[in-house]
């Protein structure tokens, strides 16, 4: 007899309040520099930004006794705590009807190649500690009644390893480490967005800040520097690079402001697309239960006029119907899963669609009409493991919507709380970029190629081609808490104040008062190139040209300058001078890997007439979409790229191995543990 779930239960997982910071400290050192009198603020460490992966780094420093302050732009924006982030993977050991094995799961999670061995095994021993930690802080993980975690299958996960609190865990995630953080009295400064890195040359010195509510006459940009020895970047991902997204507003991360600073990137080469409403609405992903209850797809054109193209690309009904049922699951875009008419040529279909200029929907009223002279729909016509998942649901009523009323309630109280009912209306969509697999090249401790600076989630690039759902989270977790222990692990090196001039006289080089570039424009035109030259489907002569607009943006950039329309506008025009930078060094990279005969692989298909892989539709193949296959090799390799003066100086090196054979002995390996030496410094 299924559990009817109580309204206000319901409400509780959707509508997650934050809890209250606690005021500031207040600032009394100054430093002058370029004219200008900014405040200094001191701290051993900084971490920089609030999300899931900052303040469980910013947590797990104070427990260790480490001073510690959190910078973040917005204390509650950002991916986790803004977005449709509904899963964390784990390892599956915790329940008793599915054994694990921390080499299995590494091998999952950098199953789709050019990841680091052994930053996937860390993942993976991490992946359990980081979860009954946040247990600990309250995160309600569902459970049964023995104590088992509930768990299932999600993307690039043939044995489920995902759990969920319901479409906010990630931000649930933020609130118990949020409310830790306050707990613990760590110094927070909110709206405050980091501009630049200041450096001795050798290694991290500190971080100039902007707070717009801080200007003064003497400081008419706010400039804040905070002084630290350890800096921490958790910026997330460059969410705001692509026009077709379904990030939350406002993420740019940290990729260009790491440029700047001489970190080098590596993966920038790998972004997760997929499926879902974007952030000009309710940027939400359509996965899981969405696609699992298969509503009926289609478009509309100009002229209002209705068009089932699905019915176009698979060859019956049944087909059509269990490949959206797979989306659930299946949710990114692969290149391979557009070949034998398997779940990514739905997404191809949809991109062809917003190309013909039609709007494509999601009716949860309809079943999925039949594909012209086949049968009509029916739950008993699916594919066998369609059909025995909706079975073991008890999924098995009429229509879309009451299916997901059954199967996952909270899908369609989300929605609501945007005024979106999809009880009611067709739900609008597209494929949208979600995801950066690359980003600052980290170790196995999190530190990046400079002294004193490391990387956590979705800034750092510790995936690979593909993750599965859930990877992320438990990346920033994992790493949150490692980087933690080697900042504390590590003797405190001593404080240099070194002069900020430079860094601030590279700043008021950006920042003209007239003649240069104006926000609108920088974001208008990096956008539209890196969703129409780099998105799902694009050639090598798109991504040689893109990247040639993206060295001529950038170098208008340095000539010109941007200028503001109003003073408050400082911190977002050198977000987007570094977005500038951030797209052209995704350019650089994929260009790299495409010339040098990079194949199709996780997010991207890279079409060329020559390909050996060409897409099949019902109605014949499609030749415009032929496409390179991936070769074998490129999945033991990364390409890392950096800023040196003005270019992108781009290399390859092999993945970093990790030897499978190889046990931990107690009595050998305690000592490397006793004395920090497993911290190889
Ligand atoms: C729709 C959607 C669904 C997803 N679903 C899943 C999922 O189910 N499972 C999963 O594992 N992953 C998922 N992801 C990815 C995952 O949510 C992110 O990778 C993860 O939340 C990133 O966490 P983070 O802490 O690294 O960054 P964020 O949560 O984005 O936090 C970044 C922080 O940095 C701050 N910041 C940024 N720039 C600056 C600056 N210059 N100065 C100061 N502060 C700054 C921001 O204010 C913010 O506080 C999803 C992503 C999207 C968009």
């Amino acid at each position: 007899m299924p559990i009817a779930v109580p309204q206000e239960i319901l409400d509780a997982l959707t509508d997650v309040d934050m809890p209250r910071l606690q005021p500031e400290p207040g600032l009394t050192e100054t430093v002058t520099a370029g004219g200008n009198v900014i405040p200094v603020h001191r701290s051993r460490a900084l971490v920089l930004g609030s999300g899931a992966a900052g303040l469980r780094a910013a947590v797990e420093l104070k427990r260790r006794d480490v001073d510690v302050t959190i910078l973040s732009q917005s204390a509650w924006g950002g991916t986790s705590a803004c977005s449709g982030s509904d899963k964390q993977t784990l390892h599956t050991a915790n329940t008793a009807d599915q054994g694990d094995n921390f080499k299995d799961m590494a091998r999952a999670l950098r199953a789709g190649g050019a990841m680091d061995e052994d930053t996937a095994y860390v993942e993976a021993v991490g992946s359990a500690r980081a979860m009954a930690s946040l247990q600990y802080l309250g995160l309600p993980l569902p459970q049964e009644r023995l104590g088992g975690t509930l768990r299932y299958q999600t993307d690039h996960d043939e044995v489920g390893r995902a759990t969920s609190c319901g479409p906010r865990t990630s931000r649930l995630m933020v609130k118990v480490l949020a409310a830790e953080a306050i707990r613990l009295g760590i110094p927070f400064f909110n709206l405050t967005t980091a501009v630049r890195i200041v450096t001795d040359g050798d290694r991290v010195t500190g971080v100039l800040a902007i707070r717009a509510k801080d200007r003064t006459e003497d400081n008419p940009l706010g400039l804040v520097l905070f002084r630290c020895t350890s800096l921490v970047i958790a910026a997330g991902g460059p969410g705001e690079l692509y026009r077709d997204s379904v990030f939350p507003n406002g993420c740019f991360g940290s990729l260009g402001l790491a440029l700047e600073a001489g970190l080098e990137m590596v993966n920038l080469t790998e972004s997760q697309f997929g499926i879902g409403t974007r952030r000009e609405g309710f940027p939400w992903n359509l996965s899981g239960t969405y696609v699992q209850v298969i509503p009926h797809i289609y478009s509309v054109d100009d002229a209002g006029n209705e068009h089932h193209f699905l019915g176009e690309y698979y060859r019956t009904t049944q087909e059509m119907a269990s490949n959206i049922f797979r989306k659930g699951y299946q949710w990114p875009f692969h290149a391979t899963r557009m070949l034998d008419f398997q779940s990514s040529l739905i997404d191809l279909a949809i991109f062809r669609e917003g190309q013909k200029g039609r709007r494509v929907f999601m009716d949860f009223n309809r079943n999925p009409l039949p594909v012209p002279g086949d049968l009509p729909f029916s739950l008993d016509r699916l594919d066998e493991d369609v059909h025995r998942y909706l079975t073991n649901a008890g999924a098995d009523h009429a229509l879309p919507i009451d299916r997901l009323k059954h199967m996952n309630p909270l899908a369609i109280e989300l929605y609501r709380r945007y005024k979106i009912d999809i009880v009611t209306d067709p739900l609008e969509f597209a494929v949208n970029n979600q995801h950066m697999n690359g980003g600052i090249a980290v170790d196995v401790w999190g530190r990046t190629n400079l002294t004193g600076i490391y990387a956590v989630g979705e800034a750092a690039g510790t995936h690979g081609v593909t993750r599965p759902g859930g990877a992320a989270l438990n990346a920033g977790q994992v790493f949150g808490t490692r980087v933690a222990e080697h900042i504390a692990g590590s003797a405190e090196p001593e404080a240099s104040d070194t002069p900020v001039d430079q860094a601030v006289a590279a700043l008021q080089a950006i920042l003209r008062p007239e003649g240069g570039l104006d926000v609108p424009s920088i974001r208008a035109e990096v956008q539209a190139r890196m969703s129409d030259r780099a998105g799902i489907l694009c050639t090598p002569g798109d991504i040689a040209e893109g990247l040639a607009e993206a060295r001529a943006l950038t170098a208008r950039l340095r000539a010109q300058g941007v200028t503001l329309s109003r003073p408050s506008e400082a911190a977002r025009a050198l977000q987007w001078h570094q977005m500038a930078l951030a797209s052209e060094a995704v350019l650089a990279a994929l260009n790299h890997f495409v010339e040098n005969g990079g194949g199709s692989r996780g997010a991207r298909a890279i079409c060329d007439p020559n390909g050996d892989a060409l897409p099949i539709t019902a109605k014949g193949p499609l030749e415009k979409y032929r496409f390179r296959s991936e070769r074998a090799e490129d999945m033991q390799n990364q390409i890392l790229v950096r800023l040196e003066g003005t270019d992108m100086a781009l290399r390859t090196r092999a993945i970093r191995a990790f030897d499978e054979s190889a046990k931990a002995f107690f009595e050998r390996d305690w000592p490397a543990w006793l004395t920090a030496a497993i911290y190889d410094r």
